[in-house]
């Protein structure tokens, strides 16, 4: 879940944010300062807010993985090891793994999606979701 309560935050996420919304909420926050309120004032966070709802949506929308799979789909296959079979060239690569974004915008491994990149064509293959292999 991303948490805005700073400007900073704020600033990090704005380029996420789909333009019509972040126009709108700068467009807010800029009138709310010329009728003279500060950035102290919980009419800010409110906006930050409405940008967390929009952030967080289209982030849950993101982690459903673009091929098709049901929950218990790949429960049954073999989990993904360190090491797995190239498709391309049919032999064995690291298995390397995405980053999700914190809330404090630092980022760490994300299981989600497996994936290798072969050493000899440099193309990326998914390989697995959710630490089971696709088949
Ligand atoms: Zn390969």
């Amino acid at each position: 879940m991303i948490r805005i309560n700073k400007v900073s935050t704020f600033m990090a996420y704005a380029d996420q944010l789909p333009p019509e919304v972040l126009a709108d909420i700068n467009q807010r926050i800029s009138d709310w300062l010329n009728s003279g309120g500060t950035m102290e004032d919980p009419y800010i966070q409110q906006q930050f807010n409405y940008a967390e709802r929009i952030l967080n949506q289209a982030k849950e929308q993101e982690e459903i993985p673009f091929v098709a799979f049901g929950n218990d789909e790949l429960d049954g296959n073999d989990p993904v090891g360190t090491h797995e079979i190239c498709p391309n060239c049919g032999e064995e690569h690291e298995v390397g793994y995405g980053e999700k974004v914190n809330p404090d915008g630092t980022r760490e491994p994300s299981k989600l999606l497996a994936f290798i990149t072969c050493t000899k064509s440099g193309a990326t293959y998914l390989i697995g979701i959710k630490g089971k292999k696709i088949k």
